[in-house]
């Protein structure tokens, strides 16, 4: 599927460079071939100009021969171009005169007077070994005989000019479209390469999900066909069963709860609210709530925290130091201590929630704020945990535009730190 999407990318962008490439190229050769052109027709007017404005230019065409043509340079004559020549011919299209001396094999005087008689003086024609441009003009004598008077150019270097032209641009654009139909592959390539990774989280993330409530729901079931075993038995009776359903359900409820959060939190559809708070007031509030669940769970809890402020979300917060605490409570082995505190660092607000709990070894500290990550994966969902306590903080904190990071020590303790820039 992404292959066949990298090379549609890639195709697209050759054509768009082929087209862009042909539209440059076509209209850069119409204009130069126009400039060009321009250049040879004003050559040749002008010099026929100033044969057909000289009488004694004109003489010299009507006399048969090669070296009476006059075409000195003095003051009062213009010199005439030296790339044009002109010939003469009777109507007949006989040559009279050819004073630059030209071959003029295969020349089609008769067809060249044909078309002017038509009205037609210019023609590009092709003589034996080259193309020419001419501009043919009828000449009345006083003496009322006429003849035509052939003033040509010739087309070879516009030609080859024209032809290099076509083929640096032809090789040229083939050169850019195959470059950038390589280019095009390797930058979808990137271009796909976040597109391909947050699919593969995602499918991850549901398979991850699909996995997490398969356990609880089997739970319930085997209990459930437990309970149905004996109809007539009182509840009772049935106790054990019944908790293990209670229990079950409640811990599905919640993941699928965290589950929710994160979907919509990817989604962009929560709305995080920036109103100013205590946020020591937070976090008192929140270490007091657990207390009984500290001492449930014979775990000694502490609080000391600095006066601080934040903007933020209050529910977030409170469910940010939730998170933290509990699983700093759920980690501590019965006489363990947990410390939170909070201070004002600088232009942040540091918070840290410490555990003389087992540590997080090295290898796992980078990955525990991955979705459904545990690290020793049947302990902790004996412990009750989701897998997605860590994550939903990470996103917390990273709404407030702060930090969150831990420092731990294997068979000491761990400490979470969560920055949090400064309302004040
Ligand atoms: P869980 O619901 O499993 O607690 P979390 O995302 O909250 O999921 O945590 C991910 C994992 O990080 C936990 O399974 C646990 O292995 C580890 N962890 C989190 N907090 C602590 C802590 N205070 N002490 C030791 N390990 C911890």
């Amino acid at each position: 599927m992404f292959n066949r999407a990298r090379f549609k990318l890639a195709l697209w962008f050759a054509g768009a460079m082929a087209v862009t490439v042909l539209a440059i190229g076509a209209a850069a050769y119409i204009l130069i071939s126009r400039s060009l052109n321009r250049e040879i027709d004003s050559s040749i007017e002008t010099t026929q100009a100033a044969i057909t404005s000289d009488p004694g230019r004109l003489a010299s065409l009507l006399v048969q021969g090669e070296d009476e043509f006059d075409d000195h340079h003095d003051d009062n004559r213009q010199a005439l171009s030296t790339d044009v020549f002109f010939v003469s011919t009777n109507t007949s299209g006989d040559v009279i005169a050819n004073p630059r001396q030209v071959e003029l094999e295969g020349m089609p005087f008769k067809d060249l007077i044909t078309s002017a008689k038509s009205g037609d003086a210019w023609r590009d024609v092709s003589a034996e070994h080259s193309r020419y441009r001419v501009m043919t003009t009828r000449l009345d004598t006083r003496s009322g005989t006429s003849f035509y008077l052939f003033v040509a150019r010739s087309l070879d270097a516009h030609d080859s000019q024209l032809n290099r032209l076509a083929l640096v641009f032809g090789f040229g654009g083939l050169a850019a479209v195959v470059l950038s139909g390589f280019g095009g592959l390797w930058l979808a390539g990137r271009a796909l390469v976040p597109i391909r990774q947050a699919l593969e989280t995602q499918r991850r993330f549901v398979s991850d999900a699909s996995h997490e409530l398969r356990t609880p729901i089997a739970v319930v079931q085997a209990n459930n066909e437990l309970v149905l075993r004996h109809p007539d038995s009182t509840v009772d009776a049935n106790l054990d069963q019944l908790e293990a359903i209670a229990g079950e359900t409640e811990h599905m409820t919640r993941l699928v709860e965290d589950l929710l959060t994160l979907a919509r939190a990817d989604e962009g559809r929560i709305t995080v609210a920036r109103e100013k708070l205590d946020f020591a007031g937070v976090v008192e509030e929140v270490t007091r709530d657990m207390g009984a669940l500290a001492e449930m769970r014979e775990v000694g809890l502490s609080e000391s925290c600095e006066r601080s402020e934040v903007h933020g979300d209050v529910q977030r917060l409170r469910q940010l130091v939730v998170i933290l605490v509990d699983n700093a409570l759920k980690y501590t082995a019965t006489g363990g201590n947990v410390n939170v505190s909070c201070k004002r660092s600088g232009r942040r607000v540091e918070l840290r929630v410490a555990d003389t709990g087992p540590g997080i070894a090295a290898e796992h500290q980078k990955r525990i704020f991955d979705r459904f990550y545990r690290v020793d994966e049947a302990r902790k969902r004996a412990a009750g945990g989701s897998g997605l306590g860590l994550a939903i903080a990470k996103w917390i904190v990273e709404a407030h535009h702060g930090r969150i990071s831990v420092e731990s020590t294997v068979g000491k303790g761990t400490t979470f730190i969560v920055r949090l820039p400064s309302a004040e």
